[in-house]
Parts: structure tokens; sequence; C-alpha cells
């Protein structure tokens, strides 16, 4: 079993919210946090038995059957929020795996649809089988989206490094006409701006994100401020031109700032975050009768997720705070 609480590792160490002095606590969770994520780094390279690694993916993931995904989805459907369920898997190479994952979405699909949950459904384009062919990614990604919309299920197209980028928005475009579902959008890449505006004036539903992966600076913003500047201008032109927006972030300016300029569009809007960031500020979204969604994966391949999760645009002091907040 390996979903146990994060915390305790941290228990001995008194680091908390809201404990002492704001700026010396806040100078202890750098040191720690540094300390934490280069001991994440070892541990992997030691290979702890994958102890440490699963406590840390523990947090953000339901867990490893689809049963956990189902219960965080139960739980947060509760407090009034869709679960957007996620099977982990990426950069398939195989056709095996990437059947696997197909079959797996039919089920959840299909069980979801049964107990009466509210989700919608986010893959991976590779995880469909981009990196071997688009042929077969499209193929796979049009029998779900099929399936999806049989079983009344929102179905979201990730969107992972540049190079699948062009083939992506290809998928989706051909899939897009027959309606119920959308697509990622980063705004960390250049030409975002430009995909985003062609997509909108399609009548594309596009969830607005940062961006994950490592990308040059020739084609993408390096820096946090440029990638929020760029949000934010894609965010105004989706609120002007498109019909359905997802605001994906856990940064509580934009966000404010999505609250603010909505007024003034025509899209209908919703937030998201990734599950064990900022779960208490998406139950206070809800409560304040927003439409919230919280990304929520399962499956045993958690370590590029988890790896993603915590080099987060470098920041690992914001990763340990989302560690120790409590999320539930
Ligand atoms: C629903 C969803 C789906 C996603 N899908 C994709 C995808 O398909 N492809 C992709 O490349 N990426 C995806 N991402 C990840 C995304 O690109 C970012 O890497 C990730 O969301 C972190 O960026 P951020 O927008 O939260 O902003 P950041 O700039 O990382 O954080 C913004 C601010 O939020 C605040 N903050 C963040 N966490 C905390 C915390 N725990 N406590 C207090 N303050 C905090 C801080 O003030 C921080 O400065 C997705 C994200 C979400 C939420």
């Amino acid at each position: 079993m390996w979903r146990f609480n994060i915390i305790s590792i941290y228990a001995g160490c008194g680091v908390g919210e809201g404990m002492g002095d704001p700026q010396c606590c806040a100078d202890a969770l750098c040191r720690k946090s540094y300390l934490f994520f280069w001991l994440f780094l070892i541990s992997i390279s030691m290979s702890l038995n994958g102890i440490v690694e699963k406590a840390i993916a523990g947090r953000w993931i339901a867990g490893e059957r689809m049963e956990d995904a189902f219960s965080a989805a139960r739980r947060l459907n509760g407090k009034g929020i869709s679960a957007m369920v996620n099977y982990l898997g990426e950069d398939f190479t195989s056709e095996k795996d990437v059947r696997e994952s197909v079959k797996v979405y039919c089920s959840l699909m299909d069980s979801a649809r049964a107990g009466g949950l509210r989700i919608s459904v986010a893959v991976k384009p590779t995880q469909l089988g981009l990196r071997i062919s688009e042929k077969l990614a499209a193929r796979n990604y049009s029998a779900l989206a099929a399936r999806a919309r049989k079983s009344g299920i929102f179905l979201w197209l990730d969107m992972e490094s540049h190079g699948f980028v062009e083939a992506t928005i290809r998928m989706y475009r051909k899939e897009a006409k027959r309606g119920g579902v959308g697509i990622c959008i980063q705004s960390y890449l250049k030409r975002s701006f430009g995909d985003a505006a062609a997509l909108a004036r399609s009548g594309a539903a596009i969830r607005l994100v940062k961006g994950a992966y490592s990308e040059d600076e020739s084609i993408a913003y390096r820096s946090r401020a440029q990638t929020t500047e760029n949000y934010i201008r894609i965010m105004k032109l989706l609120f002007r031109e498109s019909g359905r927006v997802m605001i994906a972030t856990h940064d509580e300016r934009v966000i404010g700032k999505a609250l603010e300029l909505r007024r003034r569009g025509r899209a209908r809007v919703s937030f998201a975050m990734l599950n064990g960031i900022r779960n208490r500020y998406a139950f206070r979204l809800a409560g304040e009768g927003e439409d919230v969604s919280i990304y929520v994966p399962f499956g045993g391949r958690w370590v590029s997720y988890g790896y993603r999760r915590l080099k987060e645009l470098g920041n690992s002091a914001i990763v340990l705070r989302s560690l120790l907040e409590p999320q539930s």
C-alpha cells in the first residue's frame, strides 16, 4: 500500500503553514524544499523500492486502481467538483501499451456512467499511440471520443511536448466537428496565441494551461512572468471569441483576472486544478458557485507525472507547500 501521507515524513521537521515567524518559516521551507527535491532525485537513482517517490506521487495521484479514481471522484462530486480523470501513461512505443490504455478508458467511461459519477476524461496523445503513428493515435482518439459521447462524458485531449502539438491539433480538429471534445493549449509556447485564435474561430473548447514540459527558448517563453502574461493575453482572446474556456491553473492572480474579465466575454468559463495542489482553493471556488474540475490521475505509471509536478517551473518551495497543505 503506497498511499501514505507525506506529512508524516515532515512531522519531525516542524514545517507547517502558519507556524512561527513567516519569513523564518519561508527560509526554512526553502532550504528544506531543496533538500527534499534532491532527496527525491537521489532516491530515484538509488531505487529505494520506490517508497519515497510513491509517497510523493500519492499526494497527487488517486491510486493505482480505477476504483481509487472513482473514490476520489465521488469525494470531489460531494463537494460540487467534477473529476477530470486520467489514466497515467505516456510516450508509448508499444502498441500493446496503447491498446491496454484504450481498453481501460473504455471500461472507465462505461463504469463511471453506470455509477452516476460527474467526470470528464483527459487523455494524452502519446498514450493513444502518437509516438508510433498519427494514424494510430487518431483512430484511437476517434474511438474514445465516440465512446465518451455515448456515455455523456466530455473528453479532453492533453497537450504534450512541442513536437506533438501540430499533430495533436490536427487530431482534435477532425473530431471536434462531432462535439463532446476539448483540447489543451499551453501559454508558454509562442505559437499558442495563433493556435488559440484559430481554434476559437472554429468553436473549439479550450483548456488553457501554462505548460509543463522543458522547451527551447526559440519556441517557448522561459520565464514565469512572460508565460503568465501570454496566458492572460490568450485568456482575453478566448473570453471574446470562444464558446467554452477552461482556466486550468493554481495561480490566484490569473483566476482573479479571469473572474473579472469573463463578465465582458461571451464564453462559458470553468476552472480546473491538479489534484493535491490547491484542493481547498478549488473547494472554495466551487462553493462560490463556480464550475470547477480537479484533474485526477490514477494508475501505476506515475513517475513522469510526479517528476513534472516536482520540477513545476523550478519552484520547489511551491511544490513543498502543496505537499504540506491539507487537501481535503
Ligand atoms: C487541469 C490541468 C490540466 C493540465 N494539463 C496540462 C497539459 O495537458 N499539458 C501541459 O503541458 N500542462 C498541463 N497542466 C500543467 C500546467 O501546464 C502547469 O504546469 C501547472 O498547472 C502549474 O502551473 P500554474 O498555472 O498552476 O502556475 P504556476 O506559475 O506554477 O503557479 C502559479 C502561482 O500559483 C500559486 N501556487 C501554486 N501552487 C500553490 C500552492 N500549493 N500553494 C500556494 N500557492 C500556490 C503561487 O502563487 C504560484 O506563483 C495542467 C494543469 C491543470 C491545472
